[in-house]
């Protein structure tokens, strides 16, 4: 099992897809990473399943 997994989603700001870094060892995690193309701030929400696949839910701040 990997400790870190790459997910890939789309900036809720300007619809770009991006990839963010997910550490594994977490279930459930809550952070704001900047947008690598508006470098606008996304809040993240993953959790993490059994088998340790994450998945990765992007909102924009200010919602
Ligand atoms: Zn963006």
């Amino acid at each position: 099992m990997h400790l870190q997994e790459e997910c890939f989603l789309d900036c809720p700001y300007c619809g770009e897809p991006i990839s963010v870094l997910v550490d594994c060892s977490c279930e459930q995690q809550t952070y704001i990473e900047d947008c690598q193309v508006c470098c606008q701030p996304m809040l993240l929400h993953i959790s993490v399943d059994q088998e340790g696949m994450p998945e990765v839910y992007a909102q924009r701040e200010d919602e």
